[in-house]
Formats: structure tokens, C-alpha cells, sequence
């Protein structure tokens, strides 16, 4: 692990984990399992600075839809950036917000019939989470929201009061509060419908409930372990909400922009939610972006209510037009994706099916999916293997006992079925099995 390599102005050689030892927080988390330091990357390939190739099937947590660098991404940004483009802009009005929002309306809302207005939030997920939040309870003068058990929405503190996961609670320090917590979709078991359940709470007079101003929820919980609500679900969920003058609100963040197969991940479902977030994949370049779409009517905002300094990022307007313009006005990418997802699902069964007493089952929906393993330090043990051979993925659900296979969208099937083969590698040289393909595979030294 020593590697010597002088960084900015300290005159001191680090080892290659030295500088970020010494100098970054605690609280960094991905960089702990990828013990590398990486420099380079297009589309589903990256390198580190010393050249070992990885097959990236993390994605920036959902960030890279279209891969690293995009060509035509880049060529965008590059073309805007050289003709000196406005950067930076508060909420201004810019040529950039207004392309990106034709091809928005154009593209994306006009074909699907949503009447919907956009609030551009400072740039992180979570930002457009507490922005639909203080909307939902503006609008309806109610305070709780109804989220669901293994949600994730953010750490800042209204998203984190709609987070389950305890550890990331108690980090908070404060009590939080506003939020009412329901079992999701399967969470007490197949035959049980949780919608029946809040419904129950809801219409009870004795329930301890008050009629909440919204409810939250993913279509697919991502950090959650890959749950999906069925459609039924999801169709009875809204039709509660109606009934009861809740709103809905679909946190998009993870499972939208395509990763589900269509662009907004409930559009199977045929549901219309009063309230979308998007982040992460928006700008498709990586570049942060958030964005909050809401019912026309549901726009009681006051000029600069919500506010932020980063509040629509110009470059990523930039890059988020050309991803619309690029991959949206068709149908054939959204058939791409599902193709693919179909592929990723029959690997990830045969891989499962291979290793019946340790890996319990397939999860997820489109391109993100996963298998839980019934140790989650088995699954961390696969998910180093996985490194080693040259595949970055990344573990979800309470307890990081799913391995999740999160490419891009854009992945070719040739690399999907080499990461999907270090996968059923590493979990065979864990599990001590032998290998499916035996392919020689490099082995990344980091
Ligand atoms: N909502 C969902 C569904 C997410 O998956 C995430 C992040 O993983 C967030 C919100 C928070 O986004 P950010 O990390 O950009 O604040």
C-alpha cells in the first residue's frame, strides 16, 4: 500500500492512504472499502493513477446514469464552457434554464400528461427532499409526513426524520420530529397490505395518528436493500392519498432518470404523485443538481421561501438538456435499459441459485438490483473480492446485506457480463466454490 506521491503544497511523501488519513474526516465511507485512488474514467471503466482497470457498477450511487464522461454529455459542457456560458447564476434566468426546461416540458412532461412546475433546490437530493417536505406542510397546514420503514431520503434533518436507519438518526443530535413511520410495501410479510394497515391509522379516530400532510415514498428503496412496491401498491397508496387529501410525494432520486427502465420510475405504476424529487442522475454528468416538480396548483411559494446560493447549477443544465435531448425522445433507450435489466436479473438468479444456503434472493427492479446475502459479512467479503478482481459495487439494506449491482445505463452487454462474472467469481472464491466462466480476469493490486 506505501505509494509515494507528493500532493499540493506540503513537502511531505505520503503513503497512498496517508494524505487522506491525515487530512479527511472520519465520516468518508465508499473510500474505506476502495482502498485506491482513482484518476481516470469513461463510461463504465475507471482507473486508478497507478492504471489497475474496475468495472464501475456503483455509478456515483445513481449519479452516473450514462457513465463517466459522457461523450455527448461532454461535448455539451465543453462547447457551453468555451463559449463562456453563464457558470453561475442564483435563480436567474438563463439561456441554459431555459433550454434544459423547454426540453424538460418538451421531452419528458408533455408525453407523459404531468402539469407540473420545477423548483430547482440547492444542488444535493436532500435539498429538494426538505423543499418538498416544507411544501407539503405549507400547503396543507399539517405537520407529519408518513414515510416508510428501510426509507432513505437524506441526512439533512427533515429528510433524516424520513430515514430509517438508526445509526444515521442518531447521528443527528436533535429529536426528530414531523415524521410518522409505516411498514412498507412487504414489510410484514407478502400477505400482509400495508396500505390497509395505514389506512387503518389513518380513518381511526383512536389511532394516535393526526392526518398527516404527506406521505414520502420510494418507488424502489435504494439504500434500503432494493425494495420495490408493486404497482397495486403503489395504485392503492395514491388512491389513499386522494381519498384523504394526503399528498403524494415520490422521491425520484435514486430510482428516476431511467434506472427503473422509464424515466420516472412510478410511470408503470400509472400513478400521477402531487410532488417528484429528482437529484443525483439529473445532470448525468455527475455534476449536482436538484429538482423538485410539483402540481401547478400546489405552488404556494413565496418568492425565495426556499432558497440557496447553488440553486440550478448552469453547467448542469447544460448536461442535463443533452441527456433529455439525447436518450429521452424516443422510446429505444428506456427498451435498452429494460433489455439489459432483464439480463442482469437471469445472471443474478443463476449466481443466487448457485449458492442456495448463502445468498437468499434477487432484488430490486431495471438496473438496480442485488442479491442479499443471509450474512452481510459475507457480503462484504464479496464485495472486497469484487474489488480485487477489478469490480466496484457497493452493499445496501438495514443491515449491508445486499450486494448491489448498480452499472450505468449505458453499460454495453459485453461489460455487464464481465462485472456480472467477477461477481459470480468473487462470491465463489468466498463461498469456495468454483468460478462460472473462468476468465482470466485482471487482478487489480490496490
Ligand atoms: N433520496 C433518495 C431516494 C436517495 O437515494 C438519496 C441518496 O442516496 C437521497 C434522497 C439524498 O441525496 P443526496 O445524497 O444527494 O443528498
Amino acid at each position: 500500500m506505501e505509494h509515494v506521491q507528493q500532493f499540493g503544497s506540503e513537502n511531505v511523501l505520503f503513503s497512498e492512504a496517508g494524505i487522506f488519513a491525515r487530512y479527511e474526516s472520519n465520516v468518508q465511507s465508499y473510500a474505506r472499502s476502495m482502498p485506491a485512488i482513482f484518476a481516470k474514467a469513461v463510461g463504465c471503466e475507471i482507473w486508478s493513477e497507478k492504471g489497475d482497470r474496475y468495472l464501475d457498477f456503483l455509478s456515483g450511487a445513481g449519479s452516473l446514469n450514462y457513465g463517466h464522461n459522457n461523450p455527448v454529455l461532454k461535448n455539451a459542457l465543453t462547447e457551453y464552457v468555451n463559449a463562456d456560458g453563464i457558470a453561475h447564476s442564483l435563480d436567474l434566468h438563463t439561456e441554459a434554464k431555459a433550454q434544459f426546461l423547454a426540453e424538460l416540458a418538451d421531452t419528458i412532461l408533455r408525453p407523459r400528461g404531468l402539469d407540473y412546475v420545477a423548483q430547482f433546490t440547492g444542488p444535493t437530493g436532500t435539498n429538494a427532499v426538505e423543499a418538498a417536505l416544507k411544501l407539503a406542510r405549507k400547503v396543507t397546514g399539517r405537520a407529519n409526513v408518513v414515510h416508510f420503514t428501510n426509507s432513505f431520503h437524506g441526512v439533512s434533518l427533515g429528510s433524516l426524520s424520513m430515514t430509517g436507519n438508526q445509526t444515521l438518526r442518531k447521528a443527528a443530535g436533535v429529536p426528530l420530529n414531523g415524521a410518522i413511520c409505516m411498514p412498507f410495501d412487504g414489510y410484514l410479510g407478502a400477505d400482509v397490505d400495508t396500505v390497509a394497515v395505514l389506512e387503518k391509522m389513518l380513518c381511526d379516530s383512536s389511532s394516535g395518528i393526526d392526518l398527516p400532510a404527506a406521505v414520502l415514498v420510494e418507488t424502489v428503496q435504494g439504500e434500503g436493500g432494493l425494495n420495490p412496491a408493486s404497482w397495486a401498491w403503489l395504485q392503492r397508496l395514491e388512491a389513499l392519498c386522494n381519498r384523504l387529501e394526503i399528498l403524494l410525494i415520490v422521491d425520484d432520486i435514486q430510482a428516476g432518470c431511467g434506472r427503473t427502465g422509464t424515466f420516472f420510475s412510478f410511470e408503470p405504476a400509472g400513478i400521477v404523485p402531487d410532488i417528484v424529487t429528482l437529484s443525483k442522475s439529473l445532470s448525468g454528468y455527475g455534476l449536482p443538481l436538484a429538482l423538485v416538480l410539483f402540481k401547478r396548483e400546489l405552488d404556494y411559494w413565496q418568492p425565495g421561501e426556499h432558497n440557496g446560493t447553488f440553486r440550478g447549477n448552469n453547467h448542469a443544465f447544460v448536461t442535463a438538456a443533452a441527456t433529455l435531448r439525447h436518450y429521452w425522445r424516443t422510446k429505444d433507450f428506456s427498451r435498452e435499459v429494460t433489455e439489459k435489466a432483464e439480463y442482469l436479473e437471469g445472471r443474478l438468479q443463476g449466481i443466487t441459485a448457485r449458492f442456495p444456503e448463502h445468498l437468499e434472493r434477487v432484488k430490486g427492479r431495471g438496473l438496480m438490483r442485488g442479491i442479499s446475502f443471509a450474512s452481510a459479512n459475507t457480503a462484504g467479503d464479496v464485495r472486497d473480492r469484487c474489488f480485487a478482481l477489478g469490480l466496484i459495487c457497493e452493499r445496501c439494506g438495514p443491515d449491508d446485506e445486499v450486494v448491489k449491482c448498480m452499472s450505468p445505463l449505458t453499460i454495453t452487454r459485453g461489460e455487464l457480463a464481465e462485472g456480472l462474472d467477477i461477481l459470480e467469481r468473487a462470491t465463489a472464491d468466498i463461498l469456495g466454490a468454483p468460478g462460472r466462466s473462468g476468465r482470466k480476469i485482471r487482478i487489480a493490486t490496490s
